[in-house]
């Protein structure tokens, strides 16, 4: 039972990884009998081609590329033999020097004659795989192996054109098999050439080497092809783009076909028929993780390999025309005339017939093959008739996902989500250039985003949220925090957040594939650009979002500014879904309330804001599932400011006002000014928001606010003078207190709904029956009193402010976006 082994450019390109495969093949040799293909060791091949290009334009630097390939060749072989075998050096700089020689000749030849034929530049180019076989040939030998050489050129039988031939493996099987192969002898085969039937050498096109290998497997009846590479397999997706690309284990010959003619360079496409035909498996391995099993490319039914990942591929710099006739029935005739005439030259990628409107063909090919393909067209006359070459698209690219079984279904749904959500159009419909694909035709600028997109959701099966953080108070940071802290358990969920944008009222961070969140204080506080108005910094933003696409992105707005919010409307238009701590939209006039709701909803996007009320308690929510279940609100009342709730429970423990005011601002429960929390205002705007969700159309205007303190204060007073006034108002809180606990009452400060929708805040006794009577430390209670919920109301309890608890109201609000 023999094995064929081909070794790549990569796993060949110097002394050590040359002397790393050598090892390889001595150990596989043990085991079955070995027949080796070889590659030129990496760059060689393009480094012939230029030397050939230089002499063609009288370019005499051709001869220091000569001068290079020669030094690669020497170092690669001293540093073989640098400790002994003297002689053995000496041997192979000889060979060296030979094909060198005749590569100065060839080369001063092309130079002089100013032209290079086919047979010329096969015999040129095809140098690093003789000298690639030569050296491992010698390594071998000295360890003691026996080693055939099987010279391609009189033994494989290649076709058509000099430089990318094909083999007539019947043939080609027939004089392989005649050579007599010692029992124990590796057999050695430089890939890329084979010969035709004037025993000229000519080339199996570039790349080539694996098409040798499957060649050299099917005329020695292999029963394994192994292609050694520089990456552990086929891969999910090309790792340049998507590094954290995945294995695809197990695949198909059909499969592996697919691949490669929709663009991943995984195999060379001619090598798959061979394999194919003969039914001989196929690994692809790494060379620098030799135990790691690969990718077995194989004869499997489509139930086997049911589970394993689908794979997308690639092609760019494509070029489409789009074809018409005068006569749209000719269509069909032309679509085949087409395909006949690329049999020959095989220039075209794809061709697709669009029956919809009027009946035209696409035709898809390289940006370089341009010029001919033009030809082509202009010349083409079907039935004395012209046809038209009606549009070029240019810098196009195919996306392609391939596999077998595909659930196209679901393909399709994720490819439209992502295409809605990044608001890019496709250019045509969807494709299906084979039995297993889908494939998307896309402008190429679009191209990395959309591949990393579908792949994070196809393959990775993650939920990606994208995130503009706005404002980075305590609840900014602290959400930031909780993001990087629940990451892990997050992504165990396929859900990740991707934070792009941070902005406080005067400077922007933004990183479109995400902020690194452990070092984002330090970039921020390195951002010299600062704007002097809020207006400038939101233009710069609008400016970002137009220039950049993003997927389920959410704006996240954790300030108090009037003017972000007042940009939500836009931020939806712009398929951004808005999470927000900030309650000024949500108390802004009514029609703008109205819009924005009908608005998040044509544009399917998401608009949440429990944290306006009681912080990360579950209040808009509750109200929502309670409409929705047909409850109506009798009443309501309810504590709905952290600070205030804190105050008045304080003085319940004969603290005394000013006192407690310092107290509740150190704890920082209160705002900056504690003012804003006395007048009653923050708790306005919270019962607004819940009698709106309830369904009354109010403005804030309409909230009847009585006034905590008995007299106005000075409002240009500052913070400090303020709070050594307060002590002023502490006669007349002890009073209120004394009052009302002679009563068994407390006094609370309450946002209240009437039956008759009337809403007031106020203080208020309340007595030992009612839920607001234990309520002090910042505690929010807010009771309602509906239709279902009576006579005992629905209360709901906790801790209503405070950065933690509502940073994680806003992340819960986040993690619905994806559910
Ligand atoms: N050395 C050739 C090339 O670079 C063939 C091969 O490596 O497969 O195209």
């Amino acid at each position: 039972m023999t094995h064929v082994l081909k070794f790549g450019g990569t796993s060949l390109a110097d002394a050590k990884k040359i002397t790393f495969v050598s090892k390889i093949i001595e150990e596989k040799s043990k085991i079955k009998k070995t027949a080796v293909v070889l590659s030129a060791p990496a760059t060689i091949t393009n480094s012939l081609e230029k030397v050939i290009q230089l002499s063609l334009i009288k370019d005499k630097n051709y001869k220091k590329e000569i001068e290079n390939i020669k030094n690669k060749f020497y170092t690669i072989v001293q540093d073989i033999y640098k400790n002994n075998k003297k002689f053995l050096l000496k041997k192979i700089i000889k060979k060296i020097n030979h094909e060198i020689l005749f590569l100065k000749n060839t080369s001063k030849n092309i130079y002089l004659l100013n032209q290079c034929s086919d047979y010329i530049f096969a015999q040129v180019i095809s140098r690093g795989e003789i000298l690639s076989t030569q050296i491992m040939k010698n390594i071998l030998f000295t360890k003691g192996h026996s080693v055939k050489l099987i010279n391609p050129v009189k033994n494989i039988l290649a076709e058509g054109n000099i430089l990318d031939s094909y083999v007539n493996i019947s043939k080609s099987i027939r004089k392989i098999q005649k050579i007599n192969f010692l029992k124990n002898s590796i057999i050695l085969m430089p890939g890329f050439i084979a010969g035709n039937k004037k025993k000229e050498l000519v080339l199996l096109g570039r790349n080539g080497s694996d098409y040798s290998a499957a060649i050299l497997s099917a005329c020695i009846k292999s029963k394994l092809c192994e292609i050694w590479t520089d990456v552990d397999g086929i891969l999910t997706c090309d790792p340049k783009i998507v590094p954290n690309a995945k294995i695809i284990k197990k695949i198909s010959y059909k499969n592996i076909m697919e691949i490669s003619n929709l663009g991943a360079k995984v195999l060379h496409p001619k090598t798959i028929y061979p394999l194919e035909k003969f039914n001989i498996p196929c690994y692809i391995k790494n060379t620098f993780n030799k135990n790691f099993i690969g990718t077995k490319i194989s004869n499997y039914k489509n139930k086997k390999i049911k589970n394993i990942y689908p794979n997308i591929a690639y092609i760019e710099d494509i070029n489409i025309f789009i074809i018409k006739t005068l006569n749209p029935k000719n269509i069909n005739k032309i679509y085949k005339n087409l395909l006949k005439i690329n049999k020959k030259n095989s220039i075209i990628l794809f061709l697709s017939i669009n029956l919809i409107h009027i009946p035209s063909i696409n035709v898809y090919f390289k940006e370089k093959n341009f010029k001919k393909i033009d030809f082509i067209i202009k010349n083409l006359i079907f039935n004395k008739e012209k046809i038209y070459k009606k549009k070029i698209y240019k810098k196009i690219s195919i996306i392609s996902i391939i596999q077998n079984k595909l659930n196209k279904k679901r393909i399709i749904q994720n490819l439209n989500q992502i295409l809605y959500d990044l608001n890019i159009k496709t250019m045509f419909d969807l494709q299906n250039f084979s039995n297993n694909s889908i494939s998307l035709i896309i402008k190429s600028k679009y191209q990395n985003q959309i591949i990393n997109l579908l792949h994070e959701k196809i393959i990775n099966n993650y939920k990606i949220i994208q995130i503009f953080l706005f404002g980075i108070g305590g609840i900014g940071k602290t959400l930031i925090k909780q993001i990087h802290r629940e990451k892990i358990s997050l992504k165990k969920k396929n859900i990740v957040i991707k934070i792009c944008l941070i902005s406080n009222s005067n400077k922007i961070l933004f990183q479109k594939n995400g902020i690194k969140i452990n070092t984002w204080k330090k970039k921020f506080n390195t951002i010299t650009t600062k704007y002097l108005k809020e207006k400038f910094l939101i233009n710069k933003i609008k400016k970002i979002i137009k220039k950049n696409n993003f997927i389920n992105p959410s704006i996240v707005d954790c300030t108090s500014s009037n003017e972000l919010s007042k940009k939500y409307l836009y931020f939806i238009k712009n398929k951004f879904n808005i999470i927000t701590a900030n309650k000024k939209f949500n108390t802004g006039n009514m029609i703008d309330y109205k819009n924005i709701r009908k608005k998040t909803y044509t544009n399917n996007k998401k608009f949440f804001y429990e944290t306006n009320v009681g912080g990360g308690l579950p209040i808009i929510q509750t109200i929502q599932n309670l409409k929705q279940t047909g409850d109506k609100l009798i009443s309501f009342k309810g504590i709905l400011s952290g600070s205030l709730s804190f105050i008045f429970g304080k003085l319940e423990e004969k603290i005394l006002f000013s006192d407690a005011i310092k107290q509740a601002k150190k704890k920082g429960l209160t705002e900056p000014d504690p003012r804003e929390d006395l007048s009653g205002l923050d708790v306005a705007r919270k019962l607004l928001i819940i009698a709106r969700e309830f369904g009354y159309s109010l403005e804030l205007k309409d909230i009847k606010i009585k006034k905590i303190l008995p007299q106005l204060c000075n409002s240009n007073i500052n913070i400090q003078k303020f709070l050594q006034e307060t002590k002023n108002f502490n006669r007349y809180f002890l009073k209120k207190i004394k009052i009302a606990k002679k009563n068994c009452k407390k006094i609370k400060f309450i946002g209240k709904i009437s039956n008759t929708g009337k809403c007031t805040v106020q203080l208020e006794e309340v007595d030992i029956k009612d839920p607001l009577y234990e309520i002090k430390n910042g505690e929010n209670a807010l009771s309602f009193y509906t239709k279902y919920y009576q006579p005992m109301p629905l209360v709901i309890r906790g801790y209503g402010a405070g950065k933690k608890v509502t940073a994680s109201g806003v992340l819960s609000d986040l993690l619905k976006t994806v559910v």
